[in-house]
């Protein structure tokens, strides 16, 4: 087994000290700010550019060296590790940024997309102040894929990241979310997953909602229903591992989508997408834009 990449200490000196291993030479990379998404548990997920972006780079910043050690060791890397959180000393943010100056910095989190619910804000913030280049390997986000398989309309959607943990709190950030005019996309525990959805029930009525657990591990599992059935159904249980929670739009959006597909398909029986698009947007107030992708889609549908 390939010996675990080495870790830069948090505010150690300003130089490659640690063994660099047998990985490609340093300095392939221009130098920049590189955001590397990793898998979301299953590490067929880690996209090929993003497993060369992390063999290449200068330096690996991340959360958890532990995990991350083993992220390395799936993309064949040995670059060196530094912790980073945002709460990390101003040293350590100072630090990384300088030497983004000349070297190349991967940033990955312990899961899925750095900076969604994960460190990374403040450091790609400094490095755009800075004229640093910043870019990123895209990849895995559990709100993205929750999204994506959950039959809830996903074309305006807000991610809420978690709630409060404390009751008053999480019912004043339900209450503040309930006209939205959106699909809502949040992170949420075991623990608190069936008061979350009782809450939600009470504040928010009739919605449809998605309970997306352990997505792409062995025991995936996603929970389709009301929220009313939801919070039943999980009552009194505290499911194992990691959930998304995925509430659908109040029920004028559903009725606006319908409304919008429905004109839609009556102008594309006698006009081609764009003039479908174009009418049905001035009928309907929609901007045209999406009316136009919607119009393609259905079109594109057997
Ligand atoms: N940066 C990550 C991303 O892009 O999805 C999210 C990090 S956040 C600290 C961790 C939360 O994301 C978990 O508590 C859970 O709500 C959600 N999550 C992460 N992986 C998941 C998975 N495989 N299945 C379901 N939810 C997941």
């Amino acid at each position: 087994m390939r010996p675990a990449p080495p870790v830069e200490p948090d505010d150690g000196p300003d130089e490659h000290a640690v063994d660099e291993g047998p990985g490609p030479a340093a300095g392939r990379l221009p130098p920049g700010l590189y955001i590397v998404a990793g898998p979301i548990g299953n590490l067929e997920d880690l996209t090929a550019r993003a497993a060369r972006i992390l063999r290449e780079a200068d330096l690996v910043a991340c959360e958890d060296t532990r995990v991350t050690a083993k992220l390395l060791r799936a993309a064949g890397s040995a670059r060196p590790m530094l912790p980073y959180h945002d709460h990390s000393a101003p040293n350590v943010t100072a630090r990384l940024i300088d030497r983004m100056a000349s070297e190349s910095v991967a940033l990955v989190s312990d899961a899925g997309t750095p900076l969604i619910s994960d460190p990374g804000y403040g450091l790609v913030r400094e490095a755009r102040a800075r004229g640093i280049p910043v870019t990123s390997a895209p990849g895995p986000s559990a709100a993205v894929m929750a999204l994506s398989i959950s039959g809830l309309p996903t074309d305006r959607f807000l991610f809420a990241g978690f709630l409060p943990p404390k009751a008053a709190a999480r019912d004043k950030a339900i209450a503040g979310l309930a006209g939205v005019p959106a699909t809502l996309v949040f992170y949420e525990t075991g623990p608190r997953i069936a008061a979350t959805l009782a809450a939600m029930a009470q504040a928010l009525g009739a919605r449809e909602a998605v309970v997306a657990r352990e997505l792409t591990k062995r025991h995936e599992e996603v929970l389709t229903g009301t929220l009313a059935a939801l919070a039943d159904r999980l009552a009194g249980t505290e499911p194992r591992g990691e959930i998304v929670l995925v509430v659908g739009p109040p029920a004028a959006e559903v009725t606006g989508a319908e409304a919008l597909d429905q004109a839609l398909l009556t102008a594309l029986k006698t006009m081609a997408p764009g003039k479908a698009a174009a009418s049905v947007a001035a009928a309907l107030g929609v901007p045209r834009g999406d009316a136009y992708a919607r119009a393609m889609a259905l079109k594109a549908q057997p």
